[in-house]
């Protein structure tokens, strides 16, 4: 059995962390405190334990990874997210970037598709902390229309194009936030699904993320 222990010292390195995020240029103080208060080393084998703190993405199983401390700020930032709002995620994962939007007073709906990683949630240490936090095994692709509309939508894996239905289930005024590929990387997008059901995109920086794949594994 995991033990589970935030130490001082973990929380040390967590507010260290957090320096570091807001001189990368992260300013939204909501996103940095909900990051905060999250253990991150508990969404990580314990092998990775003393380096959990560090500002990387780390191998969770499957072959998939959990994002960055950076990137996840950084996508949460852009999501503007504000408590009550219904936020979709695409690719669960280690469940680390869903907990950070449970922590902030969203109401999130993620889906992972590999079979491993979803049953994992059934033991998330915080299942009872989060009862805003549901977590759902399928195509990410396909998107939870019985859920619809969303206030916003967040993928957490390389796109290679900006997935039709999940713009359907949005709300007018709802926006996105994806990382799309271009040649050897993601460029960040945030799109905004104006009240006519047209759409307005911005672009921002550069990442790597794990692709999004389509269909169920397992
Ligand atoms: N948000 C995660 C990041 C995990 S990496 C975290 O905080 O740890 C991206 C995840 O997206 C992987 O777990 C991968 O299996 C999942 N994924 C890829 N394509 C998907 C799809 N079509 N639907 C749902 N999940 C998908």
């Amino acid at each position: 059995m995991r033990k589970y222990e935030d130490s001082y010292q973990h929380k040390g390195l967590r507010k260290k962390l957090m320096d570091l995020l807001r001189e990368k240029g992260i300013t939204d103080e909501n996103v940095l405190q909900a990051m905060n208060n999250i253990p991150r080393h508990y969404f990580l084998d314990s092998a990775f334990d003393k380096i959990a703190y560090e500002d990387r993405a780390f191998p969770i199983s499957e072959g998939q990874t959990i994002s960055q401390p950076y990137t996840v700020a950084y996508q949460t930032q852009l999501l503007q997210v504000k408590p009550g709002e219904k936020i979709l995620e695409i690719g669960t994962g280690s469940i680390y970037q869903a907990t950070v939007l449970a922590e902030m007073g969203a109401r999130v709906f993620t889906i992972e598709r590999q079979k491993k990683l979803f049953e994992q949630t059934k033991q998330f240490i915080f299942k009872n902390q989060y009862p805003n936090l549901k977590f759902f095994y399928g195509d990410g692709y396909e998107g939870l229309p019985t859920y619809a509309p969303f206030d916003k939508v967040i993928i957490t894996a390389a796109a290679p194009f900006i997935p039709p239905k999940l713009i359907e289930q949005l709300k007018p005024g709802g926006k996105m936030v994806v990382p799309v590929d271009e040649d050897h990387h993601q460029r960040m997008l945030r799109i905004t699904k104006n009240a006519d059901g047209s759409t307005s995109e911005e672009a921002f920086d550069n990442f790597s993320f794990v692709p999004m794949l389509s269909g169920r594994n397992g």
